[in-house]
């Protein structure tokens, strides 16, 4: 007998075009089914209403009563309702009479522990009540419930005149959720020996079989005789229960994991890596929900990019309405709103200066061109000496061989190609920090280095205020105004790389807004899109594309994914919830949060330092962390946070709750004090 991996059953969802079009008979007779071909199956009613909960399965207005009645003779429990209430109407309305408030959240966690306790089953119907938008809060509808749980979906339809619309209707909504279909039942309601409702059946089954050739379509005739009916539904949907009996498990984790492993490079790792992996099937708000059904709190917005969360829907429904309208284009001798619109956002946002936007396709290329548009620039202007870049050690801008030649020489990840990168001026790290007052003695390697080389500089390069993945270090706003006197007065371009500060992160929309700054150059990403596609933008001023432009030049750059416009599209509605405002609260109140619940942490005796800005927490130890140990330990413990070096540092979602914010950082304290990586807790 088939089985579903790790002992869980195999869980489909039936859902219906509309209230009466099958679905009760469809659920009951595939459990017929189902039993009939030796499974061990169960029908659950997810929301009945109309019925007391003590009569459940007892009377015929049950729909529990009439999966009995299908599944007579078996000898193990085959139906179950989960909730159950007298008033026949919504779930959510004869929810609301007896005092309970549905959410899907709340449903799909019921469904999820039903699930876990009936481990030796083979299969698990779950039938909903009406269609798909039925609501069951003010808020949320079953496909809501299902974009939770991810099921398998039959759909249940009236064969009837108006049948196709409401069809087609619930299949799009279901491909926008993103749901598999596994089957569509097409149900008689009726008998008929009239001609023309006979064509007008055949005509619709036909019909949805050529528009969806991959589309499983069942009829269901119609019986009378109620002693017969269920064995001859059964019969009609014996193929469908032998597809889904033999369907391959999808939520086989440990096989994924070994797919992974025999075919993937990840980030930073060797190709044969045994280091813990985590498959994630699903995510939405603050939440990553893995394979196996865990869910961990989100503490990395995937490294700086989903500031919303995840899976919003704003940013979802404008990727879906660019999807059916223009996906891609080449942006060469073309153009497109998407991209006309964010550009002219990005620069009512930033400082008047920065006036145009080349729109690159990730962080590291925005480097690239932001490089390279201080090279041309100088040459533009006949400085032919002045070609390298002074950038501060612990910098790190990017993995190609440009942006890696102003990343960190020593300490950063890419020392290993020192020998064929390009030859660029390093100055220490800034050594004031942001929440001391200045100190002017921080500059002096800078104004040494400019005195001695300044003929050579094309441009500084840096992460204003927040140096990211070369230490999460926070440095004082000051030292960016000296830096910006010097490049002025030796004629050196300023270039601010805020693909990880940009969109709020340190407090501020931009962290140039700390020093009230303008650089020549801007470089953008990461959360450009909120997090859902990649796209950069690198910015400059006038002056710098007059000095590029200078003797007919043309600026030497265009990826052919430049300016796409699904990302355009998500960008454009990501800057619509910037612009709401709400990000600033949201990001000081966990930035609260983050200041109150990691202070502990600095009494264990391998942490050398916690700092906090905005929604970004930084827990420093003395020595490197396991980071093995410490993602398993956190996986364990229910929250997603991905340490690297010596760092243990947090950027959640400005969406995410402030419980949640805290228990990422008792979980960081948690760990640091018991896996040994910083030593015994002190308190
Ligand atoms: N610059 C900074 C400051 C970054 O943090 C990163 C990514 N970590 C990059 C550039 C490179 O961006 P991407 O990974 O999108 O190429």
């Amino acid at each position: 007998m088939h089985k579903s991996a790790q002992g869980s059953p195999f869980c489909l969802l039936l859902t219906g075009t509309g209230t009466d079009v099958g679905k009760t008979v469809t659920t009951a007779a595939l459990l017929r089914s189902l039993l009939d071909l030796g499974a061990k199956a169960m029908a659950v009613k997810i929301v009945q209403t109309g019925v007391e909960a003590s009569d459940c399965g007892k009377t015929t207005a049950s729909d529990s009563y009439q999966y009995l009645l299908a599944s007579k003779g078996a000898d193990f429990p085959t139906a179950h309702c989960l909730h159950s209430f007298p008033l026949p109407v919504s779930p959510h309305l004869a929810a609301a009479q007896v005092g309970v408030k549905l959410s899907a959240k709340k449903l799909a966690c019921d469904i999820q522990t039903f699930v876990q306790a009936q481990s030796d089953y083979d299969v698990l119907l779950f039938e909903t009540a009406g269609g798909l938008h039925v609501p069951l809060s003010e808020q949320e509808d079953w496909l809501h419930l299902l974009s939770y749980l991810h099921f398998p979906v039959v759909l249940c339809a009236a064969n009837c005149l108006g049948a196709i619309n409401h069809t087609l209707l619930s299949l799009d909504a279901l491909r926008y959720a993103a749901a598999h279909v596994s089957a569509l039942v097409f149900s008689e309601t009726g008998s008929s020996q009239d001609d023309c409702e006979r064509t007008l059946r055949a005509d619709n089954i036909n019909l949805l079989r050529s528009r969806f050739p991959s589309l499983a379509v069942y009829p269901l005739p119609y019986t009378e005789k109620r002693e017969e009916r269920f064995a001859r539904l059964a019969q009609a949907l014996a193929p469908l229960a032998r597809n889904l009996l033999a369907a391959k498990p999808k939520n086989a984790t440990s096989d994924l994991i070994s797919r992974d492993r025999a075919s993937l490079w990840h980030p930073y790792s060797p190709a044969r890596d045994n280091a813990p992996l985590s498959a994630v099937s699903f995510s939405h708000h603050n939440r990553l929900v893995l394979s196996d059904g865990r869910e961990l709190i989100d503490g990395m917005s995937s490294w700086w990019c989903a500031v919303h969360g995840y899976r919003h829907p704003h940013l979802e429904s404008a990727l879906h309405a660019q999807l059916t309208r223009l996906p891609h284009v080449m942006f060469g001798g073309l153009t497109h709103e998407g991209a006309i619109t964010l550009a002219e956002r990005l620069k009512s946002m930033l400082p008047r200066a920065l006036s145009r936007v080349f729109l690159a396709d990730s962080g590291s290329v925005a480097v690239e061109v932001a490089m390279k548009m201080a090279l041309q620039y100088q040459y533009g202007l006949g400085n032919k000496e002045k070609t390298r870049f002074l950038t501060p050690l612990g910098g790190y801008h990017g993995d190609t061989l440009g942006a890696m030649s102003v990343c960190d020489p020593i300490n950063g990840m890419h020392s290993l190609f020192s020998g064929c990168l390009a030859r660029q001026i390093f100055m220490p790290r800034p050594s004031c920090r942001f929440d001391e007052p200045f100190d002017p003695q921080s500059l002096d390697a800078a104004r040494q280095i400019f005195a001695e080389r300044g003929e050579e500089i094309c441009a500084v390069i840096l992460e204003p205020i927040v140096q990211g993945a070369g230490g999460m270090w926070f440095y004082h706003p000051d030292y960016l105004k000296g830096l910006a006197d010097l490049c002025k007065a030796s004629g050196a371009l300023l270039i601010f790389d805020e693909i990880a500060t940009g969109f709020g992160h340190t407090g501020k929309l931009f962290a140039l807004q700390w020093a009230d700054l303008t650089p020549d150059i801007l470089c953008l990403g990461k959360a450009l899109t909120g997090g859902t596609m990649t796209l950069a933008a690198t910015l400059c001023t006038d002056k710098v594309q007059d000095g590029i432009c200078a003797n007919g030049q043309v600026f030497m750059h265009g990826p052919t994914f430049m300016a796409n416009p699904l990302a355009c599209a998500v960008a454009n509605a990501s800057l619509d919830l910037l612009a709401s405002g709400a990000w600033q609260s949201q990001v000081l109140a966990i930035e609260n949060v983050l200041r109150q619940e990691l202070a502990g942490c600095q009494s264990l005796p391998n942490v050398a330092d916690v700092r906090v800005l905005g929604d970004i927490g930084v827990v420093e130890t003395r020595s490197a962390v396991d980071t093995c140990t410490l993602t398993r330990f956190f996986t364990e413990h229910g929250v997603w946070i991905r340490p690297f070096n010596n760092l243990v540092y947090l950027m959640p979602p400005y969406i995410s709750p402030l419980e949640d914010v805290a228990r990422l950082c008792h979980t960081i304290y948690e760990a640091l004090a018991s896996t040994g990586t910083g030593a015994s807790p002190s308190h």
